[in-house]
């Protein structure tokens, strides 16, 4: 579907209105007309904006990222997401020495950390008595909650070999009700992720539902996240709930979103329309790959500070409070 197509067709059908007006709404003039339409104009959704990528900056030693939102932005536009930080693939040499790249022992309360490995294998480990190896195609999902403590290290085995690593980490946020319940942890393995094929596109579906799959991933709100890959140029068309945020962020490659065709650089996220009807359309290159995250919002105030996410000011004073006196936990 190009937007040639869809103006060529609202352009017949203009024409074609001043004829029939004295034409019964069954007359044989109209009827193919209508068809046409249908089966050749879906609706896409409008693309309310594009947010721009960041520049790129470290985390720690260890993820050299692109941000595109972040937790001090508007909530009517993101929510129930927080926070993407991209790492674009990059080689990082052998190291046979004792220094572990990454981000040392650190908190998080009132929110999920979703991390995404693309390329190289991380280790993770957690206050809760989570953690592990994600290396690629998987998912680690840590529900921060009341509070967490933990550290994000390339595992011994990257750091010794050396190679491309490529991540993605993404916040969610969680409804008042459940910013302070206790923490957990999900390990899901890109085995577990089913596969569908959507037109010229893969999905992988990591988060609720799609078309008849349902993801692995627990969610505390509704929503749905899988990433696409272009196997071969051209579209992809899939209908997602109404009134929720739907967000398109390119991990590479050439993308084109809506029926206006907006390029969507890598780095960069498309926001739909979030009342609006229709289909989110795609159009890409081959080896083009996309993250979509669809949530319905969490209508609550953000109150964000460094890792902390909840309602008011006062609970962020807490919540360092808290991780100051130890209430969140050590790594052991
Ligand atoms: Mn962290």
């Amino acid at each position: 579907m190009t937007a040639a197509a869809l103006g060529s067709a609202a352009l017949s059908c203009a024409t074609r209105s001043p004829k029939s007006s004295g034409a019964s709404p069954d007359s044989e003039l109209t009827k193919p007309i209508m068809q046409a339409e249908t089966t050749t104009t879906r609706t896409a959704r409008p693309v309310d904006r594009v947010l721009a990528t960041s520049a790129e900056h470290w985390v720690g030693d260890g993820f050299r990222v692109r941000s595109v939102i972040n937790p001090q932005g508007d909530p009517r536009i993101q929510s129930p997401f927080l926070l993407l930080d991209h790492a674009p693939s990059r080689y990082f040499e052998p190291s046979t020495g004792t220094h572990r790249r990454g981000v040392g022992e650190h908190p998080h309360r009132g929110f999920e950390t979703v991390t995404f490995a693309y390329r190289g294998e991380v280790a993770h480990r957690d206050s809760s008595g989570g953690g592990g190896l994600i290396g690629a195609g998987d998912v680690q999902w840590m529900t921060a909650a009341g509070g967490i403590v933990h550290e994000e290290f390339h595992s011994q085995q990257f750091t010794e070999q050396g190679g491309d690593m490529e991540m993605v980490q993404l916040w969610v946020n969680l409804p008042a009700k459940h910013k302070l319940d206790r923490p957990g942890y999900q390990a899901l393995l890109d085995k577990d992720f089913p596969r569908l094929q959507l037109d010229a596109a893969k999905a992988r579906l990591i988060a609720g539902s799609l078309r008849n799959e349902t993801g692995p991933a627990r969610t505390h709100t509704p929503m749905t996240i899988f990433d696409l890959k272009f196997e071969e140029a051209g579209p992809t068309v899939l209908e997602l709930p109404r009134g929720y945020t739907t967000l398109a962020f390119t991990l590479e490659g050439d993308v084109y979103v809506g029926a206006e065709q907006r390029q969507v650089q890598p780095g960069a996220m498309a926001v739909l329309g979030r009342d609006s009807e229709g289909a989110l359309q795609l159009q890409a290159a081959k080896d083009a790959r996309v993250l979509v995250l669809s949530g319905q919002p969490i209508n609550e105030p953000v109150a964000a500070y460094g890792p902390f996410v909840m309602n008011t000011r006062a609970e962020i004073i807490q919540a360092m409070e808290d991780y100051q006196s130890g209430k969140m936990g050590h790594l052991s």
